[in-house]
């Protein structure tokens, strides 16, 4: 082979390293030949899908020869229901992630820059340098973002500016009044992506809805995802809100059939499955206690979190850990790529997961690590 495939790849993609997923349970069973493994490394849903998911998609399976509907129809409309948004101001993704590069695409090239906080979510800088645009990152201030700092990193090159609310992997979050400063000081030919991943988890007075933004700031995109709390990470499925011009740019560049018919029909189903959603909230939150106590009582600290998530600072390379609760069974997060090589992010699971992440730590090869 005498050409050299990397180098000839965009300047943008040689200078990025792939996203790092959390690491499956069939691998580490494969590797360590051991069983009964915990995953709480992906900020899955611990509850498992909702049944109705499971009853839309067998309905679907005589459709399995079809494309699906290109315009997601049935999930527009019952999200417009759901949301008191528009039809037309939502954008379907492969995940929110594929919204995010599509708002890339459509926003970014070379020349100009993207703008988010430091330690926010790895797949900002991927989707800004794929498209060869310049990632810019702003300083984090107590892990969370810094949105005067962040005001201040605007140039004239600034195209599309992520902010996640709450931010993965710190947990951290943003109130109203700090975002209304904030979006005041953007240009309105500079996109806001509010990206609210975790938005259903969040129960603090003074967290900012999206949605009640949009209508007063016309360059607000707000994304929000059925892969937490409505427990479908592997179907796929999110979605902007956003007003119909930007909706309009989005869907030039979607692909026609990013979301597939059984991930459609699955998210209509759970969409109003409010037992669901309130058991997933309920489990979080007791979970959240049940794992944040157990640290305190081990004198570990951690960064508060409203997410399903925590982020754990042992205060050194936090990777022989990572390493030694894997060989008990209990898969982490990792999360140096975000430039937290001290911390570990756990996901809240059910509480008997939970008490094997806390007993894992006690075991006397993880603590003679702490
Ligand atoms: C999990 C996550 C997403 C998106 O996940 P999808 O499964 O692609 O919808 C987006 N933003 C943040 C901050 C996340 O943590």
């Amino acid at each position: 082979m005498s050409c050299d495939f990397v180098s000839i790849a965009t300047e943008g993609v040689q200078g990025l390293t792939p996203y790092q997923p959390g690491k499956p349970v069939e691998e580490l069973e494969r590797e360590l030949g051991i069983q009964n493994i915990v995953k709480l490394a992906s900020n899955e849903n611990p509850l498992g899908a909702s049944p109705r998911a499971a009853e839309a998609i067998q309905a679907q399976i005589s459709e399995l020869t079809r494309y699906p509907d290109g315009n997601g129809f049935i999930l527009k409309q019952a999200l417009s229901q759901h949301l008191g948004v528009n039809l037309d101001a939502i954008v379907l993704g492969n995940g929110s992630n594929d919204v995010l590069n599509l708002i890339a695409r459509a926003y970014l090239a070379p020349g100009y820059e993207s703008l988010f906080s430091a330690h926010a979510f790895a797949v900002y800088p991927i989707a800004t340098q794929a498209v060869g645009a310049k990632a810019v990152v702003a300083p984090a201030k107590n892990w969370g973002h810094d949105l005067e700092a962040m005001a201040s990193a605007i140039t004239d090159k600034t195209k599309v500016i992520f902010l996640a609310n709450p931010n993965n992997p710190t947990g951290t979050w943003f109130t109203r009044a700090d975002f209304e400063t904030f979006i005041k000081k953007v240009p309105e030919n500079v996109i806001v992506v509010l990206d609210e991943a975790y938005f259903e988890y969040v129960d603090e007075p003074e967290y900012p809805n999206g949605l009640d933004y949009l209508s007063q700031y016309p360059n607000l995109i707000v994304s929000r995802t059925f892969s937490k709390a409505y427990g479908l990470a592997s179907l796929r499925v999110g979605y902007s809100i956003s007003n119909p011009q930007i909706a309009d740019v989005l869907n030039r560049v979607r692909s026609p059939f990013n979301v597939d018919s059984f991930a459609l029909a699955a998210a209509v189903a759970v969409l109003d499955d409010k037992e669901y959603l309130q058991k997933s909230i309920v489990i979080n939150r007791e979970g959240m206690e049940q794992v944040t106590q157990g640290l305190e009582n081990m004198g570990l600290s951690y960064i508060p979190s409203v997410g399903n998530f925590v982020s754990v600072d042992f205060g050194k390379d936090a990777m022989p850990i990572y390493e030694a609760l894997l060989r008990e069974g209990v898969i982490v997060r990792p999360v140096g790529p975000y430039k937290m090589p001290t911390f570990l992010r756990i996901s809240i699971g059910l509480p008997e997961e939970n008490a094997r992440f806390l007993g894992a730590l006690q075991s006397s090869a993880v603590k003679a690590l702490l």
